[in-house]
Order: C-alpha cells, then sequence, then structure tokens
C-alpha cells in the first residue's frame, strides 16, 4: 500500500516537471544529422482499432477504466470507440455509455468512429467533440469492405463531415491500406495521396495514414508520405497509423518522423489484430513507441510508469499471456523484480 502511495506521489511529481520541461526546451532534435519532430502527439487507438479486433468482449466498466488510465498517463488523445452498428461490430455496442462514463481530462481529445450520418447523431448525441471517417486507397478493398468504390465512398462522407463541422466538431480522417491491399496487392503512393488529399479538402483537420496490414518496409513509408506532401497536404496534417503484422512498425514509425510526421497512431499493449492475417500482430505498442521516442528525447507528454499499470490492466482483463509490447514486458519484468 505504502509503495503504491509512493509511486503515485513521484508520478504526479514527474508529470509536473515533464510539464515544466516542455516550456523550458527548445533545442532542435537531430539524429544521424537529419532534423526529427521536437514533440510528437501520440494517438492512442487501443480502446476502438484494438478491442474491436479482440475476440474477447471486454466489459463496459473496464473500458472506461482503461481509457481513463490511458488519459491518466498523460496520453494527449485516446479514440474512445465507433458509432458502428452493432450489427457489424458487436464488441463496440457499449459506444454511448463509454463515451459518457468516462472522465473527461481537461487538454485530452476522445475523438470516436463515425461510418456514417447515423453514427454521428449517436455520437453528437452522446456529447462526443471529435469524430473520424474512414476509408481505403484500395479500390478492391473498398469494394469488398464498404460494398462501394473509393469515389463513393468519400461521397457518403460528405454529409457526415459537413454536420460536424455546423456542430463544431472536428474531423479526422483514416486512409487504410496505404502501402498494400489483401486483395489488389500494391497500392501506388499517388493513390494513397489522392485519398488522403480528398479526405483534406472536404475539412478533415488531420488525415491518418494506415498500413492496415502492416507489410510496408521503410522506403514505401517514405514514396507514401513524400506522395501525399507532394500533393499539397501539410505534413503537420498527417499522421502515421503502422500495424506490426510483419515487424516494421517501429522502423515505419522511425521513417515517418524523418518525413516530419509527428503524429503517430499506437495501441496500448499492442492490442488489435488484423483480420486479413489470423494471429498476427495488430498495431504497433505505444509503449515501444514511447520508450524508442523517449529514447531520442522526443517529448510525448507520456509518463511510461503510468502507461504500464494501463498496459498491464488490460493484458489481465484479456487474460492474455504476456504483453503484446516488449518493452512493457520487459519494463513490467523489471519492476516486478524491484517491488
Ligand atoms: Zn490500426
Amino acid at each position: 500500500m505504502m509503495h503504491s502511495i509512493s509511486r503515485q506521489w513521484s508520478r504526479e511529481a514527474r508529470q509536473l516537471w515533464l510539464r515544466w520541461r516542455t516550456t523550458q526546451t527548445t533545442e532542435p532534435i537531430e539524429f544521424l544529422g537529419r532534423p526529427l519532430p521536437h514533440d510528437v502527439t501520440i494517438c492512442e487507438v487501443g480502446p476502438r482499432d484494438g478491442l474491436q479486433n479482440e475476440a474477447v468482449q471486454v466489459p463496459t466498466l473496464d473500458k472506461i477504466k482503461l481509457i481513463d488510465m490511458l488519459s491518466g498517463a498523460g496520453l494527449p488523445v485516446v479514440e474512445a470507440t465507433s458509432f458502428v452498428s452493432p450489427k457489424w461490430v458487436p464488441q463496440l455496442s457499449d459506444a454511448a455509455q463509454v463515451l459518457e462514463g468516462i472522465h473527461k481530462r481537461s487538454g485530452v481529445r476522445y475523438p470516436v468512429l463515425t461510418p456514417n450520418l447515423k453514427g454521428l447523431e449517436n455520437a453528437l448525441a452522446a456529447g462526443a467533440t471529435e469524430v473520424a471517417i474512414f476509408t481505403a486507397a484500395s479500390e478492391a478493398f473498398n469494394r469488398k469492405n464498404l460494398n462501394c468504390s473509393i469515389e463513393e465512398s468519400l461521397k457518403k462522407f460528405e454529409d457526415v463531415v459537413a454536420l460536424a463541422r455546423r456542430e463544431g466538431v472536428r474531423v479526422r480522417g483514416y486512409v487504410s491500406c496505404v502501402v498494400g491491399c489483401p486483395y489488389q496487392g500494391q497500392v501506388s503512393p499517388a493513390s494513397a495521396a489522392r485519398v488522403a488529399r480528398t479526405l483534406y479538402d472536404m475539412g478533415c483537420y488531420e488525415v491518418s495514414m494506415g498500413d492496415t496490414l502492416g507489410v510496408g518496409t521503410p522506403p514505401k513509408v517514405a514514396a507514401m508520405f513524400k506522395a501525399c506532401i507532394d500533393a499539397g497536404i501539410p505534413v503537420e496534417a498527417l499522421a502515421a497509423h503502422m500495424h506490426d503484422t510483419y515487424g516494421q512498425g517501429l522502423a515505419n514509425i522511425l521513417t515517418s518522423l524523418q518525413m516530419g510526421v509527428s503524429v503517430i497512431d499506437c495501441s496500448v499493449a499492442g492490442l488489435g489484430g488484423c483480420p486479413y492475417a489470423r494471429g498476427a500482430k495488430g498495431n504497433v505498442a505505444t509503449e515501444d513507441v514511447v520508450y524508442m521516442l523517449h529514447g531520442f528525447g522526443i517529448h510525448t507528454g507520456v509518463d511510461m510508469d503510468a502507461l504500464l499499470d494501463a498496459s498491464d490492466f488490460i493484458t489481465r482483463v484479456l487474460g492474455r499471456h504476456g504483453n503484446g509490447s516488449r518493452a512493457a514486458e520487459a519494463l513490467l519484468r523489471k519492476r516486478q523484480g524491484e517491488e
């Protein structure tokens, strides 16, 4: 008991110090002679993208607790849930209860996925202040999964974005399959950039580029982001969403940082999977990303110790053997040894 209280105190002191340090440090961060972003915004997608792809149904109260632990760990953006039809994703049928139940920390954003106008109306009724829409860069993927062409799927979202903006709600855009697709194989940088540009023009303040299959390698990711920047999307409006299926996640994230991208999507404990490759890894684990970023001296505002608590909590809820994050696994083992 004493132990956890003292850890609690030191955690708060550390967060104060971290906040103070952000206002103090201005030296540019350089790696091998090239600049890296000084601050990186981590967009935590575990509670939505992660849990949506887990077979275990997590109780609503545990989802709420997880989100509160994540915001408490200093994560500035926590994607909370999806207002998708429960018929499609039963794991997220409690979207309204989750959004209404979380403790909304000031300064933290809680985007929710809204696949259509009905989803947006439900999200607004539950008090959403930021929503996200999605499409794929691959024509074949759109046809198989959304039953329409890229063009048609983008058209459907025009009403969603228009209503959201009328309500003063910010819209984030997702493009999936930006470097590879399970049906058509290769996806060209030009087609990924074209879809991203359309979402940006429609009014998305940020477009998250997702390697949904995790098949990308650094040269492919670099070419994809270069095409987006060349298409006129400001690099500040781009986010990297990398999956770790082929073990390329961190390398692809470092490449994204080197391209100037400073918003990274990732998932606590590596929650999630890949619906197109059974047993495959899902999103890159937040702990692994934070460990790497802090290793560069990049500021994230995240307290690793508190993040580990959240990671350990959800790992136990899911009844997993071992943590999905290698950094968390190592650090939790070390912590156990110290106690
Ligand atoms: Zn993902």
